[in-house]
């Protein structure tokens, strides 16, 4: 009998690459055709309808009524002659992926035939019956009011043959219900706090924007295994599977070439993605076997963040074109690589200079190590919030284990400026300073060489890294929606930025100091009372681990632990304070995240239970009985003396296995017990918690009882596919 999973390797080992040719003609003749972008706008607009579209993107004014009804005919306009038939409100909901209802164009005209019809108020607002959605309590699911709104910073794409419109998601009273709305209202608070700061070094800067570049991680797995491994299409990971023999140690994945499959299949989601004005520029193979990395051109923040949700939905799609399954879960595979997604950040003037970049010139080079202190000291005082901002079920699976970031949260700034900024904090004093010393200081501060890190001086395993020109946060996990770290980062170092203005000036007027000599007390405050967050050592060590909690710093490792820190006194008093999120709205985050922690246990240990009970222990027992049969006849034919020679091995296995049979089979009705127990609590916190104290510790216990089983068994009869095969077979 060919069991599933020896079907599904002759499946793949019969595969042949599914070939896609580049367009005929040159990327930059395709890239965005299937965006409403300004020049499609000019083409399709009045001048003062266009205008306005204009304002709103980069002054956040609103559309005019008599304005939305011709932005909303020129979009139809513009979609239809693309092909489409249907139109969506396109947004982020807590659950992290995104929605779309989508809504036919026609509509029954009163002759009897149809029409296009598509109004300005389906454009700019449009009531959702979104009442599945997770609120957190913010929205009575039997009031189901919700409305989705135009943001015009984010154009219009066609996908398919829908046009996609980016909305934010808001309930009537006013609550955001989305990660899109808290992110454009960080946007414009980090703009203006840069500005502000800006203006002691360069009165013509006028606005700062937020440039993001993101590192998608994933695994790609053939359809035929991922569809006969419940565990993968029901959880996103294996629950069980002993590892591969061969598996990351040698490298060669990392350093080896493409296969043709997956050339063609990275090829034919980079052509789509052109098409949506996705400007993916890298790929290449990843540590793992079998794991691949894509990474776009960095853009402004909020077009960065959607980007990144369109092309997972993307790949996803075009995966299956080519019989393969993407896996953006951050831990796919016990024991290999799991995958994250690397945030690369900074902030970018209108002048056209990078904040983050060291300059040519002194000036410049004090505007940079500002704002590069304030970043340090934001992510100091907020370093629990920013941890909160990445934890997602499946990233804690990887955090701290196999090549990843603890969950501790520390800053890694390399060698020269770690020299620069003790430096700065020894011949800083709170003296008056002479004209001289002060020259001589900046003088020092203009020697920051432009090109700072060298790849000798690069820290890969800091989860918060200045690389150079930029932040990188890398403690994100691959399957993350990125608004959520993205709008923390923006409202801790907006709210650092606004602090330090307000310490600088204190200081001028009250000392009668200059200008400069502020900006340098109050840096040299900041780089002392920032400096347990620096680290530049191994962050994957077991040291670090030890000297991170002499120094105070907290290494949460927890879902329900993390989240805490969204309802911290410091965290509501920064979100509430410049209006980002209120009190209600985090307390909604908070318990939003929480259930779905609860629900994905709840679904994992399910899957595990039913692989364990109906399908290994069946499987185990069968070859008991072959076992035993084989013991019978020897016995019926040979010599007391000789039958014991030789089933010696086999009465140990027949016991092996009833060993671990009974243990599976004890620890899955504790499991289910203890659940059971679990599922009683009413508090969400609470369950969340019995969940990760309780429940989950049975995975790993049962997982392995089930792998010793794997390799006892007769591989012929083995029901899933294994390791060695989901990651070598092709
Ligand atoms: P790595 O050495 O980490 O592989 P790359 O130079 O390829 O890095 O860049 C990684 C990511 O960082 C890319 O997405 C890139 O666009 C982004 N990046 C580069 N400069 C900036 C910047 N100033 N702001 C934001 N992201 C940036
Ligand atoms: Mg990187």
């Amino acid at each position: 009998m060919a069991t599933v999973r020896f079907k599904a390797i002759e499946e793949v080992l019969k595969r042949k690459p599914i070939h896609v040719d580049l367009p005929a003609v040159k990327t930059s003749r395709y890239f965005g055709e299937n965006v409403f972008d300004k020049q499609k706008m000019q083409e399709y607009l009045s001048k003062e309808a266009y205008d306005n579209v204009l304002e709103a993107i980069d002054k956040g004014v609103k559309i005019e009524r008599q304005y939305a009804n011709q932005v909303a005919s020129g979009m139809k306009a513009w979609a239809i002659d693309r092909g489409a038939t249907h139109y969506t409100h396109w947004f982020h909901p807590l659950t992290g992926a995104t929605a779309e209802k989508h809504d036919a164009f026609f509509e029954p005209a009163d002759n009897g035939g149809i029409i296009e019809n598509f109004q300005g108020e389906m454009l700019v607002q449009q009531e959702s019956d979104a009442s599945s959605f997770p609120s957190g309590g913010l929205r009575n699911t039997f009031e189901a009011r919700g409305y989705t709104a135009w943001d015009p910073s984010s154009p219009a794409f066609v996908y398919g043959r829908t046009l996609c419109i980016p909305t934010i998601f808001v309930s009537y009273t006013g609550e955001a219900l989305d990660y899109k709305t808290p992110l454009i209202k960080s946007l414009n608070y980090i703009d203006n706090a840069a500005t502000e700061v800006c203006k002691y070094f360069d009165k013509s800067i006028s606005k700062v924007n937020v440039t993001l570049g993101w590192e998608q991680e994933y695994f790609l797995i053939d359809d035929a295994f991922y569809n006969a491994r419940p565990d993968l299409y029901l959880t996103g990971r294996t629950l069980i599977g002993h590892p591969s023999p061969k598996d990351q140690q040698l490298n060669d994945h990392y350093f080896g070439s493409l296969t043709d499959r997956v050339k063609h299949f990275m090829r034919d989601f980079e052509i789509e993605a052109y098409r949506l004005g996705i400007p993916a520029k890298t790929r290449h193979n990843e540590v793992a076997p079998n794991q691949f990395e894509c990474a776009p051109r960095f853009e402004e923040a909020n077009l960065s963040v959607d980007h990144n949700q369109i092309l997972m939905t993307l790949m996803e799609k075009v995966a299956k074109r080519h019989n393969f399954r993407v896996l953006f879960h951050e831990k796919p595979f016990a024991g290999i690589n799991g995958s994250g997604k690397h945030n690369n950040w900074s902030l970018l003037t209108d002048t056209g200079k990078n904040l983050l970049s060291p300059g040519k010139t002194p000036k410049n080079n004090f505007q940079f190590i500002t704002f590069f202190i304030n970043v340090i000291k934001a992510v100091y005082e907020h370093a629990d919030l920013l941890r909160a901002s990445i934890a997602f079920t499946g990233n804690d699976y990887r955090l701290g284990a196999h090549e990843a970031p603890p969950s501790i949260i520390s800053v890694f700034i390399g060698r020269k400026l770690t020299q620069m900024l003790n430096e700065l904090e020894q011949r800083i004093d709170n003296t008056k300073m002479t004209p001289e010393e002060k020259g001589e200081l900046k003088l020092d501060i203009g020697k920051i060489p432009e090109i700072l890190l060298d790849n000798t001086d690069r820290n890969r395993t800091s989860p918060f890294a200045f690389t150079g020109n930029r932040f990188e946060f890398r403690a994100v996990g691959s399957s993350a929606n990125i608004a959520s770290p993205i709008i923390v980062l923006n409202t801790i170092v907006a709210d650092q930025l606004n602090a330090f203005k307000e310490e600088v000036d204190q200081l001028i007027s009250s000392e009668k100091i200059k200008k400069d000599e502020a900006i340098f007390r109050v840096l040299k405050q900041y780089i002392i009372e920032s400096r347990e967050i620096r680290f530049e050592g191994d962050g994957y060590s077991q040291e670090w681990v030890e000297e991170a909690a002499r120094r105070g710093l907290t290494n949460i490792k927890s879902i329900p632990g993390s989240l805490e820190a969204f309802l911290s006194p410091k965290t509501i008093e920064v979100f509430r304070k410049n209006n980002i999120l209120n009190e209600r709205e985090l307390e909604a985050r908070q318990g939003i995240q929480l259930e779905h922690f609860t629900k994905r246990m709840q679904i994992e240990a399910r899957v595990l239970g039913d692989l364990a009970m109906n399908h290994i222990i069946p499987t185990a027992i069968k070859y008991q009985n072959t076992m035993l049969e084989n013991i019978k006849d020897l016995r019926e034919i040979y010599p007391e003396e000789q039958y014991k020679v030789m089933t010696h091995h086999q009465l140990d296995t027949v016991e092996k296995i009833a060993r671990h049979v009974n243990t599976i089979r004890e620890k899955v009705v504790d499991m289910v017990n203890t659940r059971k127990k679990a599922n009683q609590i009413e508090n969400e916190k609470e369950k969340a918690y019995a969940y990760h104290e309780q429940v989950v510790p049975f995975f790993s216990e049962i997982r392995n009882h089930i792998d010793k089983l794997e390799r006892i068994v007769d591989d012929e009869t083995w029901p899933f596919p294994k390791y060695r095969e989901m990651l070598f077979t092709r």
